[in-house]
């Protein structure tokens, strides 16, 4: 059954909403005709002669006038990898994906061959790829294997205005090497070309960032959009999740009132993309559309989610025109802002929120939260209706909430998470000064020291702020900092097969499913407190290796993963993701300076002694009941995660450590692992070791070895007072 939800199709049979599907209908035939009609075509010379007079070069337009699809295929054409390829760069991952499938169709030619991808732990390029679309993520790695980025010769930076914290360190060091003629040559026989791409906003203060460079404006027009504010939300409904019940009434108001013509839906994440696209399901069955609905040519409703971990499969029915009588209501996340265009979205439902990564100074952590959008994000939001023709806005939130909850701009991503990694590629590239690197914009020295803190007590950079040869292995690793950390102990130690598979599951979205009916739900605990046992202990890393292995040596893995109510789909990615990363750990293995160590405890601990090694910045001691207190200083209180498989057990929990939190009304730990304290004891120091402002002066330029001595004596002084307090 694959019809869509509507009059004449309102069949017994119920489907979940993600799985609602276009009736069989081809591909709609690509020609060089709807590329014709695209703003950008007009400026197709004008723009190659613009590239090939400039070394750096803005272009700014509308979204969807045409730039990401259309000029990496004009320099084509025109010749320019002749001596290297194009690179474009996407923040976000399905972006780099959805796009390069379109160009390769586009091309005529096989996804991989001309035209390909990569991002992280996923590389569909081969060596014929020349258009090579990727996220910022994987070109901050090339740069680091290959400054010079000699394989390339044009660079294209899309989505500049997005501020991804990637994107930004990317304009920061091109401009470094390649806008000097005596470091822009190095290692290269022919210059680079960079273009650096972006939606309208703030070009002008680009363009100043970037020695002054031309910026070429794509002429586009857009259509009105009028906007209605909404009753519901309001400044009282920040902690509350009411949002999503209201953004499904309004779209099904819309639905029924308005003229034909497609929705789109702003939410925050996958789980409430689902739930949203449940409900809608549930409402539009009941509607007669002989009665009910407005426009009478509007016969049906088809619901499709977009959001980033959704298999590509599915997300390729969105761009698809839906049926004649049907009208299309796509449910997205932020990613349909400005990354993806659709065609023929007439009416937006925005729900003012988006789920968005802080660092979260109360906890020292880096956060998952959702907060209101800006005002620009909603009018950016709202401007996607105006495309081909004048269109709608219905804002589930009040004119108060825009008041006073939505901020006028988005912070830049540099401005507000973890730097620790970047921080890291920068010490590796051999640039020192990491506060005075030129940012586009500068994020507050205090998490920059936070950064460099952290690198320290991982031991990947020295008291001088040095990169340490631990350092240069860890850099190597697409993970966060500590868990490579921990990966890197326990290949010392010779048993990376624990935490091999625990690193890939970290790295892959949620493995356990978690059903909405409540009989289901019962059915699904019960399965995973079987794995719990398997497992041995209460230890929700120990869980993951467990269900990772388990599923592994199954005859059908998929049928015992639907078995056993865990993701089949994420699993295989962390099959996949776990080859990747033993690769890496093999060929840096071959080094002769690779760390060797022995182990002369209790083998049945060292599983969780290696974690111990990378998380233990994110220790907590159980304080009374059932709260438990950080140990990094901010002595944060938090509580354990009902999903943790500890969350019972906790009273007779001492110490544990975590690998995130998730901040609500509470603070909780997620994936925890109890400890003890003797693990810890010689590591948790490090943490109150280094004075970050010390470690400021060592950012800025190199210490004399007498002031190094003056610093360490201070530190040990310092060292033996922490040690009192600690024993306390
Ligand atoms: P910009 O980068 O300027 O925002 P794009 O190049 O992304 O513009 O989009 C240009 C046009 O290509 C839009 O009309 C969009 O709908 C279409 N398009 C982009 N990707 C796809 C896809 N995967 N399938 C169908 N159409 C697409
Ligand atoms: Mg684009």
């Amino acid at each position: 059954d694959q019809s869509p939800v509507g009059a004449d199709s309102a069949q017994d049979s119920r489907m979940p909403a993600g799985a609602v599907q276009n009736p069989n209908r081809t591909e709609p035939p690509q020609s060089s005709m709807d590329a014709k009609k695209l703003p950008i075509y007009h400026q197709k010379n004008k723009l190659i002669q613009a590239v090939r007079e400039n070394s750096f070069l803005i272009v700014s337009g509308e979204t969807g006038s045409g730039k990401t699809t259309q000029l990496p295929q004009y320099l084509y054409e025109a010749g320019f990898c002749k001596d290297g390829k194009i690179g474009i760069t996407q923040p976000r991952r399905v972006a780099a994906i959805t796009v390069a499938q379109r160009v390769a169709q586009e091309m005529h030619c096989s996804l991989g061959l001309e035209v390909g991808y990569q991002v992280r732990f996923d590389d569909f390029t081969t060596p014929s790829t020349v258009v090579k679309y990727m996220t910022d993520g994987c070109l901050l790695r090339e740069v680091l294997a290959d400054p010079a980025l000699s394989a390339y010769g044009v660079i294209i930076l899309d989505e500049v205005h997005e501020r991804s914290l990637n994107t930004d360190i990317l304009l920061g060091l091109l401009k470094k090497v390649f806008s000097n003629p005596h470091t822009a040559s190095k290692g290269r026989s022919f210059p680079l070309k960079v273009v650096v791409m972006s939606a309208t906003m703030e070009t002008d203060k680009l363009s100043v960032f970037l020695n002054n460079c031309p910026v070429f404006t794509i002429p586009g027009r857009v259509y009105p959009v009028t906007c209605k504010f909404g009753q519901a939300v309001g400044p009282k409904d920040l902690e509350s999740t009411a949002y999503v019940k209201e953004v499904v009434k309004v779209a099904l108001n819309v639905h029924t009132t308005e003229m034909a013509g497609d929705i789109l839906v702003f939410l925050t994440g996958q789980v409430e993309i689902e739930r949203a696209c449940d409900l809608l399901f549930e409402k539009a069955e009941c509607i007669d559309y002989r009665y009910d609905v407005y426009d009478r040519t509007v016969e049906g409703l088809l619901i499709l989610p977009l959001y980033g971990s959704m298999p590509t499969d599915q997300q390729k029915q969105i761009f698809q025109p839906p049926p004649p009588g049907i009208r299309k209501c796509v449910v997205a996340t932020n990613i349909a802002a400005t990354s993806l265009t659709i065609d023929g979205i007439k009416y937006i439902v925005d729900s003012g929120f988006v789920k968005q990564l802080n660092h979260n100074s109360r906890v020292g952590l880096d956060v998952l939260e959702v907060v209101p959008i800006s005002k620009s994000e909603a009018r950016q939001r709202a401007g996607r209706a105006g495309r081909t023709s004048a269109g709608k806005c219905f804002r589930i939130y009040t004119t108060e909430f825009w008041e006073k909850c939505m901020p006028e701009y988005t912070v830049p991503e540099i401005q507000r998470s973890s730097l620790t990694a970047v921080i890291l590629t920068l010490k590796c590239l051999g640039i020192h000064d990491v506060i005075r690197f030129p940012y586009l914009a500068c994020p507050e020295e205090r998490f920059i020291l936070e950064a460099l803190k952290q690198l320290y007590q991982f031991d990947a950079i020295d008291r001088r702020g040095k990169v340490t040869k631990l350092g240069e292995l860890m850099v190597e690793f697409p993970l966060h900092p500590g868990l490579t950390r921990a990966l890197l102990k326990a290949a010392s130690l010779g048993c990376q097969d624990l935490l091999l598979p625990v690193a890939a599951m970290l790295s892959v979205e949620n493995i356990f499913i978690r059903p909405g009916q409540p009989e289901k739900q019962k059915e699904a605990d019960q399965k995973h407190k079987a794995l719990v046992a398997k497992t041995g202990s209460m230890n929700d890393f120990a869980l993951l290796l467990t269900v990772f292995q388990s599923c592994k040596s199954s005859d059908r893995p998929s049928a015992w993963c639907k078995d056993n109510w865990i993701h089949w789909r994420a699993l295989k990615s962390a099959f996949s993701v776990e080859t990747q990363l033993r690769e890496i750990l093999l060929r840096l293995q071959q080094r002769r300076d690779f760390p060797v160590e022995t182990f002369d405890g209790n083998k049945s601990e060292l599983f969780r002694q290696c974690l111990c090694t990378g998380y233990f910045t994110n220790v907590a001691r159980r304080s009374v009941g059932k709260v438990f207190c950080t140990m990094d200083g901010h002595g944060s209180m938090v509580h354990i995660h009902p999903s943790s498989s500890l969350f019972e057990q906790e009273t007779e929990l001492n110490w544990v450590i975590f690998h995130d939190v998730m901040v609500t009304s509470r603070v909780y730990i997620r994936t925890v692992c109890p400890i003890r304290y003797d693990w810890v004891k010689d590591l948790l120091p490090k943490l109150h070791e280094v004075d970050v402002y010390e470690l400021s002066s060592v950012a800025r330029e190199e210490v004399t070895d007498d002031e190094m001595k003056k610093w360490e004596t201070k530190e040990a002084a310092k060292r033996q007072q922490g040690s009192k307090v600690m024993k306390k």
